[in-house]
């Protein structure tokens, strides 16, 4: 369970982004719907220890994510809005780079999770492929195989149907709710069907307040 009470974000410039957050997320898919600028990003980029909050608390079960960071990152995936990927390297070496970084150490254990991961994601035909040949889909499949590296227990995904086709989208979210049976999965989107489709659980957020939380079913008569 992850729990975040009071939080405040005031950027430098004096931008309040988010204002006053309280949110608990459970096991599960939970989807994170709001227009741009709501503070879908700030919100996930604190939780995935990128900034710190101006005040509040975040809570991953026993791990108190801003006084201590470092546990959060090891339990972490992350998916950020604007994955880039270095377009020479291949599928397969880039994913068994970023299992080094993760501290996988051990080689064939770091064989195994990386074909696992390919496997999994659906791109162990292209594991030789350079990256810059992928269609967004297939990048956003890439990225959720890196996001997966460790078994984290919790995993944020920001904004990554953009772009997609509607296959693309189908697919990418098919495999996203498959892994979001058994960890915390934050799914942050402006796309509504991205969360009534997959989400039982859902916020809405704008003007960096969460405006309606709950199941979407029941929200959505309501917006
Ligand atoms: P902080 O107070 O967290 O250090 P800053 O206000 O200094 O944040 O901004 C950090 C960076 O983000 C700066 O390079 C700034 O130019 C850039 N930035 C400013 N406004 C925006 C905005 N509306 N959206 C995205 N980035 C912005
Ligand atoms: P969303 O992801 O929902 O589009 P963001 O968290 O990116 O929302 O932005 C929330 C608000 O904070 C917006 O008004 C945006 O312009 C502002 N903002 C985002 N990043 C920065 C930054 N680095 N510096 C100043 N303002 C920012």
């Amino acid at each position: 369970m992850l729990t975040i009470e009071n939080l405040t974000h005031v950027y430098g410039n004096g931008t309040r982004a988010l204002d006053d957050v309280t949110l608990n997320i459970p096991k599960g898919m939970f989807g994170l719907l709001g227009p741009n600028g709501a503070g879908k990003s700030t919100l996930m980029r604190s939780i995935a220890t990128l900034q710190t909050p101006t005040s509040g608390s975040i809570r991953f079960g026993d791990i108190d994510v801003i006084k201590t960071p470092d546990q959060l990152r090891r339990v972490l995936g992350y998916l950020p809005q604007d994955f880039g990927v270095y377009p020479r390297v291949s599928a397969y070496d880039m994913l068994n780079h970023m299992a080094v970084l993760k501290g996988i150490a051990n080689g064939k254990e770091r064989k195994e999770t990386v074909e696992a991961l390919l496997n999994q994601v659906n791109l162990w035909p292209v594991r030789g492929k350079a990256l810059a040949g992928f269609s967004g889909g297939m990048r956003q499949r890439f990225g959720i195989a890196q996001a997966l590296i460790g078994n984290p227990q919790l995993i944020i995904v920001d904004e990554p149907t953009a772009g997609l086709d509607p296959q693309e989208r189908n697919r990418f979210l098919n495999l996203l709710a498959e892994v979001g049976e058994s960890v915390v999965v934050i799914l942050s989107t402006h796309i509504v069907e991205d969360v009534t489709d997959l989400c039982p659980r859902m916020a809405m957020l704008a003007g960096g307040q969460v405006q309606l939380e709950g199941a979407p079913n029941d929200l959505i008569r309501q917006m």
